[in-house]
């Protein structure tokens, strides 16, 4: 199943994001979910209960927060909502030399834990 293995992905970033921090316990994950990135969410939130289990996310809340699609077009520079089926023709010039400026992404955005600290994204830009 797609969502269970981006559930997996999750979990494995947050952990090994969250241990050098000395958490134990995990509240909550915020992910940005664009609108184009196939995901379901409910039925990610499903995985991720269950994936969850036995690791520190263990009863962690997962808090999805979608990401509209836009588009913009090569030859005008118009930007539109490519909206769902995504429309990917210039609605101004009709061009298809089309660029998508967002909807792809599928990003933690935040994590929190027990103790309210929050837990930098996993990113190793920091010292
Ligand atoms: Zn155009």
């Amino acid at each position: 199943m797609h969502e269970m293995s981006i559930a997996l992905a999750v979990i494995d970033q947050v952990e090994s994001a969250v241990r050098p921090a000395g958490a134990t316990a995990v509240r909550s994950v915020r992910l940005e979910i664009g609108e184009l990135a196939g995901v379901v969410p409910d039925a990610l939130a499903f995985s991720f209960q269950l994936a969850c289990e036995g690791t520190v996310l263990a009863g962690a809340e997962l808090l999805t927060e979608p990401v509209p699609a836009r588009a913009r077009c090569g030859s005008c520079d118009r930007t539109w909502p490519t909206g769902l089926p995504p429309r990917l023709s210039c609605p101004g010039c009709g061009g298809v030399g089309v660029e998508l400026l967002s909807g792809r992404e599928l990003r933690i955005a935040d994590v929190s834990w027990h103790d309210d600290a929050p837990v930098p994204t996993p990113t190793h830009e920091e010292r």
